[in-house]
C-alpha cells in the first residue's frame, strides 16, 4: 500500500471471543475500502472493556486475519495499553467544563424513565435505548459519584448531521436520543466512545469503515472529536449481518468462529454480502485485487 495517499483505515475487533463472520464482513469492507484508496490498513485491539475481553482473543483474531491474508501496516494498537491518552483526553474534557460525575444506578436511570414514559411501559421499551435524563447535571444527590458523563448541548446545537458513504445523510439529536453519556463507567473502566476517539485522533485515521451497529455511536463520537479539537474522519457504515431471528451475529447469538482452512470460501460470502461479485477466486491474492477493483469503482472518490 502507499502511504502516500494519506488514507489512513483500520479494523477495530473486541477481542470478546473469535473472528466469526459478521466481523469477517468489516474487516474485509475496511481492508477493500484501504486497498481501493492505496492507503494504510490497521488493525487495533479493543480490549479497554476488561471484563468482556476473553484471554487469548485477540492473538486468536490477529492469526485468522493473517490467513485471511489481512495484515496490518503497523504493530496493532492494544487499548488496555492506552491508560494514559484516555486519561489525558477525559482531563481535558473536564477542564473545558464538559464532564460531570453521576452517582445514578442503572435502576434509578431506567425507572425515571418509565415513569416519564408511562404507556410505553411494555416490554419493547427494554430493547430501545432511552436518553440520560439528566438526573445528575447539576449536582451529586448525596451519593459517592459512579459515572462520569460528558454534557450535551441544548436545542439547535444538540442535532448532528454527518454523511454515511453507504447510508447517504444521517441526522441525530443527542439530546433527546442519548443524552449526557458516559466517558468512564461505574466500574473505572474507560468508554468505548472516548477510547475510540482519542485512538482514531492518535493513529491518524481518515477513513472509519464498519458495521452499521456503530451507526448510532458516530454522532457521540464526532461531537466528543470537535469538544477535543480533533479531525472528523469519514464514515462508511456497512449493513450488519444477522442470523435467522434476525439478530446481529455475535458470540451471543451463537455465531461460530471461521475455518481458517478456506479462507476463500468465507471471503467470497463476505464479499457478496457487501454487494460484490469477485470472480477471480483462484488464490487469496486474485481475490482481493477483483473485489478491491469492485470496491473502487463503487465507493472510492466518494469519501475524502
Ligand atoms: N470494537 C468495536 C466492535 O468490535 C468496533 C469499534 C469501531 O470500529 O469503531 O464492535
Amino acid at each position: 500500500m502507499n502511504p502516500e495517499s494519506g488514507y489512513r483505515g483500520r479494523f477495530a475487533p473486541s477481542p470478546t471471543g473469535p473472528l466469526h463472520f459478521g466481523s469477517l464482513v468489516s474487516a474485509l469492507a475496511s481492508f477493500l475500502d484501504a486497498r481501493a484508496h492505496r492507503g494504510t490498513w490497521l488493525i487495533r485491539i479493543e480490549d479497554v472493556d476488561g471484563p468482556r475481553t476473553v484471554p487469548g482473543a485477540a492473538e486468536e483474531i490477529l492469526d485468522t486475519l493473517g490467513r485471511f491474508g489481512m495484515h496490518s501496516a503497523e504493530p496493532p494498537v492494544w487499548q488496555s495499553q492506552r491508560e494514559a491518552a484516555y486519561q489525558t483526553a477525559f482531563e481535558q474534557l473536564v477542564t473545558a467544563g464538559f464532564v460531570f460525575p453521576c452517582d445514578c444506578t442503572r435502576r434509578e436511570i431506567a425507572d425515571s424513565l418509565a415513569i416519564g414514559h408511562t404507556g410505553h411501559h411494555t416490554g419493547h421499551a427494554r430493547h430501545t435505548t432511552l436518553a440520560y435524563p439528566g438526573t445528575c447535571r447539576d449536582g451529586l444527590h448525596g451519593k459517592p459519584p459512579r459515572a462520569w458523563r460528558m454534557r450535551v448541548p441544548n436545542g439547535d446545537a444538540a442535532i448532528l448531521t454527518f454523511e454515511d458513504r453507504w447510508e447517504g445523510k444521517q441526522t441525530q439529536d443527542l439530546a433527546s436520543e442519548v443524552g449526557d453519556f458516559v466517558l468512564k463507567r461505574a466500574d473505572g473502566e474507560w468508554a468505548y466512545q472516548l477510547a475510540v476517539v482519542v485512538d482514531d485522533a492518535d493513529e491518524r485515521i481518515t477513513h472509519i469503515v464498519r458495521g452499521a451497529d456503530l451507526l448510532d455511536s458516530t454522532a457521540r463520537q464526532i461531537y466528543l472529536q470537535r469538544c477535543l479539537g480533533v479531525p472528523t474522519p469519514a464514515y462508511l457504515h456497512v449493513p450488519v449481518v444477522v442470523n435467522q431471528q434476525g439478530e446481529k451475529l455475535s458470540k451471543q447469538t451463537g455465531a461460530t468462529a471461521l475455518d481458517t482452512g478456506t479462507p476463500l470460501v468465507a471471503l467470497i460470502q463476505a464479499a457478496q454480502h457487501l454487494g460484490l461479485h469477485p470472480c477471480e477466486t483462484g488464490s487469496l491474492e486474485t481475490f482481493y485485487s477483483d473485489a478491491t477493483a469492485q470496491w473502487a469503482k463503487r465507493f472510492a472518490g466518494l469519501g475524502r
